[in-house]
Parts: structure tokens; sequence; C-alpha cells
């Protein structure tokens, strides 16, 4: 998942807000998680180095994927019949310029893309970035030497999902519509693979029955949340969420389309989408995002879970597809950022932080992990949105209160940009 702070660089609306190298034997998973585990640890292995996209540890992550493909049986769906999708851009040298022009360097990645094909009219796309931060040059939140960041939950977990669903699927034998699955580079630059994969599909994107994107499933908490996000992006979704929702899972249905992921990409090209996502954790964009710290039994029931949804969309017919309502919504340029990362699953009042950056305006205010903001200034702040809103009006130098909830208790913050 990419990082707030950053996605506002690419003008996304406001906030739509969000193995020890070894050689797998076969596949059978004995115990819930197991069989994920082994395609996690592997992924985020220091062999590896982070996977940052157009590094030589990605290289290797890809084959690892593209090796995995074949044990299941997928045919390839890349460039030339083979698995691989290579595509480059360019990156601008000026960290507020687009990527896509300018003078910068080239950096070329590779999607790793494989089918099943039924050679029916219409196909489901299963996908999940695999590329990460490499040694936290950028988009890192971690400020002391540079170190691997390995990303276990971000986002070798996803990848865990696509394999793991890939497999479920083939086993399973549906026939009714064909089933792509896609392993995505460069999403942490600015969802570069995902969006040349949509520009570039091997089958017309209007054929695309709905898209199922997997950003950071590996760290299901104590409440068992699970956010499923593009719920409003097909009048068929919301009911069939609801009815196949186990009761070990507490879902958090939203609405847009829109998220610094991949499914941004597809929802952009009017494909109907649905992300998931277990949530954040003080370990997000960190050294620390490691394996074990994922919790490989609550990854297989948030699969399992997804399965039985992919199982149900089979029976309908071609998903119609609707925009969500933060289409309208003005792009908002921030000028100046707290560093602070949110709560994406906290629904009660306010803005509640889950992390806060070394060194950022909110640090220097003394702002701590598990704070909620619910004033800025004079404006009460009634969620992300609001607070989002209230960031885009500031300029950097301004000083600004903050009130927040500390244990229950108003306190007020002078937090300077
Ligand atoms: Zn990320």
């Amino acid at each position: 998942m990419r990082l707030l702070q950053v996605f506002s660089r690419y003008s996304f609306l406001a906030f739509a807000f969000w193995l020890i190298t070894c050689s797998p034997k076969g596949y059978p998973i004995k115990e819930p998680g197991q069989g994920i585990a082994m395609d996690i640890i592997t992924l985020s292995s220091d062999h590896m180095e982070g996977r940052e996209i157009g590094t030589e540890g990605a290289d290797k992550a890809a084959e690892y994927i593209e090796k995995r493909f074949k044990e299941i049986g997928l045919n390839p769906k890349g460039d030339n019949n083979t698995y691989f999708q290579v595509f480059s851009r360019k990156k601008s040298n000026n960290p507020h310029g687009d990527d896509s022009q300018g003078e910068g360097d080239i950096i070329s990645g590779k999607n790793v893309v494989g089918w099943i094909d039924n050679k029916a009219p219409f196909t489901v796309v299963i996908g999940a970035h695999y590329d990460h931060l490499g040694y936290g040059k950028e988009g890192s939140l971690y400020t002391g030497p540079a170190a691997i960041h390995n990303g276990a939950d971000d986002n070798a977990s996803g990848v865990s999902g696509v394999l793991y669903l890939a497999e479920s699927i083939k086993k399973a034998g549906f026939t009714k519509y064909n089933y792509l699955f896609v392993s995505f580079s460069g999403e942490e630059k600015g969802l570069w693979g995902s969006n040349y994969f949509v520009k570039n599909c091997p089958v017309p994107a209007n054929s695309i029955h709905y898209m199922i994107n997997m950003d950071m499933i590996g760290r299901l908490n104590a409440e068992k949340k699970l956010s499923v996000g593009g719920v409003g992006t097909s009048p068929a979704f919301d009911k069939i969420i609801d009815q196949n929702a186990p009761s070990t899972l507490s879902i958090k249905k939203e609405l847009s389309g829109m998220a610094p992921s991949d499914h941004a990409s597809f929802y952009n090209a009017d494909v109907p989408v649905l992300g998931f996502f277990t949530g954040q954790h003080e370990d997000y964009h960190k050294p620390s995002d490691d394996h074990p710290l994922i919790n490989y039994k609550g990854a297989h029931t948030v699969l399992e879970y997804i399965f039985t949804l992919v199982r149900a969309l089979d029976s309908e017919p071609k998903l119609s597809f609707t925009k969500t309502k933060d289409e309208t919504q003005n792009r908002v340029a921030f000028n100046v950022t707290m560093g602070v990362m949110p709560d994406y699953l906290y629904d009660g009042k306010g803005m509640k932080i889950d992390g806060v950056k070394e060194g950022r305006p909110a640090f220097g205010a003394g702002l701590m992990k598990g704070d909620i903001i619910i004033k800025m200034g004079e404006i009460d702040v009634a969620d992300i949105q609001t607070y989002m809103k209230c960031l885009s009006t500031y300029q950097q130098g301004q000083t600004v209160e903050v009130t927040i909830l500390r244990e229950g208790k108003e306190v007020k913050k002078p937090v300077t940009f």
C-alpha cells in the first residue's frame, strides 16, 4: 500500500480515502495458513532485498512467483507467451514532478501474469503487488540507517493470496469465466504496474467481470476487522459480501473504488473492484514488517472468505459497473502533512492516529499513537475525510491548534507545519 503522504502527489481524489529461500514442494495445506506461510516467508526473506522495482531482489521475487504459477498449472499471459509483462517508467528527479514525464532515470519492472483460460467471453482478475521499498530510500517511515524493508504484510501477504486463490480456483474447476492472476510491480512508486496492465491488458478491459486486489491482508487483529473497499463499484457486491461473511470476521465495507492501491487503476477503467486490507500497524513501511508478525491463520480466514465470494460471483452474469461518490470531489493538493498514519479501521468520531513519524509536525507537537484528533483549529473533525479537508487548507509555517482525545481526555496541542 502506498504512503498517504505521497499519494497526493499523484492527485488522488481527496483521499478516497487508502522465507529463507527454500524450494517449496507441492502445496498441500495441512494446517490453515501453512501454505501461505511458505510464500510469505520466501518473498519477505532478506534474499529478495525488499523487492524494490528495478532491482535484482524484485527480479528474484518475480521468478519465484513465475515458478509458483507454473506449479499451480497457470498458463502464461504476459509478453510473447511468457509470464512477464515488462514496462518502464521515467522516474522524475524532481520530487514534486510527474513520474511519467521529464528528465529522470528509466526504471524497468515486470508484472507476473498467469491465467486459466476457459474460452469464456468474460474474465475475473485477481491481483496483488509484489514490489516493496527495498532499502527504504523512498516511502519509508523509518529514520535509521539503510535497512532491508522486507514487506511481509506489504505485500508478500497479498501475493500469497493470489497464489492461494489460483490454486483453489484451479482445484474447484470453475469454468464460467476465465481467471487472470497478476502480481504487479511498481505499486509503491505510484501504481505503475497496474496502471500499465490496465492500459495494455491481455484481455479487453470491458470484458473483465470484476477485479479483486489484496494489499496487506496479513495482520488481522484481535478485533478481526477486515476492510473491503470498492463495494459501491457494482450493485451486486453489497449483498454477496454480507451473505458470505463468516462470523469470525468483522467486515468494514467502503464504497469507494479509489484507494492508494492497485484496484484504483481498474476502477479508473470502469471495472468493478474489491480491495481487501486487514489494517494499518506500527510496522507499516518499516524494516520491522517481517514474517514472524504475520497472522497466518487470520490470512487464511480472509482468503477462504474471498474464495467464497469468487464462487458466489461466478453465479452472477457479468457485473455492471457503478462510479462511486468520490468522483465529483475535487482533487485536493496538500501543501502540508502532519506525518501521521491514520487508523483506517477506526470507525468512531474523529481521526485516530496509528503512528507518528519522527521529525514531522505531529511528532514535534507531541502527538502520539492512539490519540484521536477531534478538532483542527475551530473545525470539528468527524472522520478521516474531514481531517484531509482541513489539512488541504493549511500552508507551511502555519500553526494550528489541534484538539485530541488522549485516554478519554481532551488535550490541545499547537502543531506547526
Ligand atoms: Zn506499501
